[in-house]
């Protein structure tokens, strides 16, 4: 049932289903970047064993030649229970990355923990040896991104840019979506000029035209950034996009606690809960 409910938007619930689907997925002209799925966990031990599985991912990636990197939630690897246990873990995930010429995309959740996530992945990035091979996500919804992104770009950090999938209060995040897409091509902007690669996390054709058009004025290649979207999502648009010649890469979510992330999915477009629907009841 649950494999069923979730398929739409999660590759299947073992590892080697993640990575056939991001083998088909590259072998289409796409990137592809995995998430084990999972948040919160209630101990060390869960937390090293979420960590175990991205371990595993980053040896499969390289045996397997794909052209993968890995996508992690801090509070799967125990931000929660102790900031410093989850530094550590991101560490040596990095460590481990840079070692097999890999890549560690941390997700960014919600505003509580905005400026402890920063601090980790600066602090990480701040060793000479790992530089560059640890990245944050930024989201256009919250007031204090402008300033989070001149500093990472200052710090040398690649930055996903996304609208943010988290229920904010208006104390912290414009609450009007047309501010949020005002605010994403803004900022996209801000990263596109830098020198740093940066990926543009988005379906949203009118932020894609945005930068698009951007990028052709300032003479900005496409090789110099990448459009990310999620797995089973607008799968016409990436088809399209990489038609034109653009980068875009994929994130791939994987694993049992496919819940929450489904749950986002859903309240992100109604219309999905129409479809999943039609889709349960035929054979
Ligand atoms: C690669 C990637 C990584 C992300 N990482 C994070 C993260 O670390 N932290 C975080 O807070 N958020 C993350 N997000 C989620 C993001 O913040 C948004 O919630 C999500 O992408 C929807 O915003 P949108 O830019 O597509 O625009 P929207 O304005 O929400 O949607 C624009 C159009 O896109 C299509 N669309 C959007 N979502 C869906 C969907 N679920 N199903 C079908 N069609 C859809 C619809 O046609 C819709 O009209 C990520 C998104 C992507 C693509």
């Amino acid at each position: 049932m649950g494999n069923k409910l979730s398929g739409r938007f999660v590759a299947g619930m073992e590892l080697a289903d993640a990575l056939r689907v991001a083998e088909s997925v590259n072998k289409q002209g796409m990137f592809v970047t995995l998430d084990s799925l999972g948040e919160s966990v209630s101990s060390a031990a869960e937390a090293h064993k979420a960590a175990d599985v991205y371990h595993e991912l980053l040896d499969s990636i390289r045996e397997r030649h794909l052209d993968a990197n890995i996508s992690v939630k801090l509070t799967q690897m125990g931000l929660a229970l102790d900031p410093e246990l989850a530094e550590a873990i991101a560490t040596n995930l990095t460590e481990h990355a840079k070692y097999t010429g890999n890549f560690v995309r941390i997700d960014m959740e919600d505003s509580p923990l905005t400026q402890v996530t920063l601090d980790i992945v600066r602090r990480v990035n701040e060793r000479p040896d790992l530089r560059g091979a640890i990245g944050i996500v930024i989201q256009a919804y919250l007031y204090r991104s402008q300033a989070d992104i001149e500093q990472l770009i200052a710090d040398g950090i690649r930055v996903r840019l996304c609208k943010g999938a988290y229920k904010e209060p208006a104390e912290v995040a414009f609450p009007r979506k047309a501010d949020v897409d005002a605010n994403y091509i803004k900022l996209s902007q801000t990263l596109l000029e830098s020198p740093i690669y940066h990926g543009l996390a988005t379906h949203d054709e009118a932020m894609i035209a945005a930068a698009k058009s951007f990028a052709k004025k300032r003479d900005i290649t496409p090789s110099r950034f990448e459009f990310q979207m999620l797995y089973g999502v607008r799968r016409d648009l990436q088809r399209k996009l990489v038609a034109e010649g653009y980068n875009v890469r994929v994130y791939i979510p994987f694993g049992r606690e496919w819940y929450p992330y489904f749950m986002r999915r859903l309240a992100e477009r109604p219309a999905n809960v129409l479809f999943i629907a039609k889709n349960m009841l035929r054979k």
